[in-house]
């Protein structure tokens, strides 16, 4: 198939406990209903606010997280539920690139052994015998060889994130799920990084789901976007498309929000007022009715659905249904 994940209304929610015997006394919706498939080779970027779900998401579907409800399909197979042997035989085609460099890399280790790491764990071959396979990794990802010997410390935040790299890449899994791999970044260093991914990603065949808060850093490197808020993904298209036709009221204001270089593109900027709702206590009907400038009456009732409204064009707004 040329599908090589797909999501069906996946749902992570998380226990919120209270009282003197910590009882559970509601849910944090993180993820409430998300439904997405990445094509082979594919890049596509996940965008949306600070707490929207996205990072959980990413966790999710690379089970790292295990899923409240919903449906993971990878390569044709039901990975929902798997655990133990078989989804650590899973978890090796599927990667994360971490948002934090420095916390995510053990400072105690020489970055040879970090990046051999993941090898070692699979019984893939000794230290040794690995040692020329890494350093290979080390170089393509624009590091000197002699990194091998040295530490995390003694790299740049931007160095780091390339052992970070390395270190997903040393299994050659399918799927690489990057959550913000440049938001700790440097804004100079910024677009190095990202142009290494995308060459990466054409060298070794790769899946890439691009996480950001950003639209404008995955504006360069999807090739289609699904916008998420509050636990719910609202929109997903092919990138230009969603740059040129939003159609989902909440991606039309961070459309506007992008600062134009020119001007005779301005088109006015929609101002979202009110704060996002907390995912402990969702507004009903359609998560994004209290701050739509378009909300209508039943939308505060109605849970819109995610509608074809145009060839792989997506949207999920009672204004299309
Ligand atoms: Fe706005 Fe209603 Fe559409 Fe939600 S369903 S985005 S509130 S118009
Ligand atoms: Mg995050």
């Amino acid at each position: 198939s040329e599908h090589l994940l797909q999501v069906e209304n996946l749902r992570k929610y998380y226990p919120v406990r209270g009282g003197f015997f910590r009882r559970k006394i509601g849910d944090v919706k993180a993820v409430d209903r998300i439904s997405l498939e990445l094509k082979r080779g594919e890049t596509f970027g996940l965008v949306g606010e600070s707490g929207c779900g996205k990072s959980t998401a990413g966790r999710t579907i690379t089970r790292l997280f295990k899923p409240t409800d919903g449906k993971i399909i990878f390569e044709g197979r039901d990975i929902t539920n798997l655990s133990g042997s078989q989804l650590r035989n899973i978890r090796k085609d599927i990667q994360m690139v971490f948002q934090d460099p420095y916390a995510s890399l053990n400072p105690k280790m020489m970055v040879g052994s970090i990046v051999s790491e993941p090898l070692l764990n699979y019984g893939l071959g000794s230290e040794k015998k690995l040692k020329n396979e890494v350093m290979e990794l080390l170089t393509k990802v624009g590091l000197p060889e002699d990194a091998y010997y040295k530490y995390p410390h003694e790299f740049s935040g931007g160095q780091r994130q390339r052992i970070g790299i390395a270190r997903a890449l040393a299994l050659k899994p399918k799927l690489i799920v990057a959550d913000e791999p440049v938001s700790a970044l440097d804004v100079s260093v910024q677009s190095q990084v990202l142009n290494l991914l995308k060459s990466l990603q054409k060298e070794f065949d790769l899946t890439l789901l691009f996480i950001a808060h950003d639209l404008s850093v995955v504006k360069h490197m999807s090739d289609r976007i699904g916008v998420m808020y509050l636990g719910n993904l609202v929109e997903v298209a092919a990138a230009d498309e969603i740059y040129r036709n939003p159609k989902h009221p909440y991606t039309q204001a961070l459309i506007s929000a992008i600062p134009q270089p020119d001007p005779r593109n301005k088109s006015e900027r929609i101002i979202l007022t009110g704060d996002v709702p907390s995912p402990q206590n969702p507004p009903t009907g359609c998560p994004f009715h209290p701050r739509c400038p378009e909300a209508m009456p039943e939308c505060s009732e109605k849970r819109p659905h995610l509608k074809e409204v145009k060839e792989e064009h997506r949207v999920s707004c009672l204004l299309y249904e």
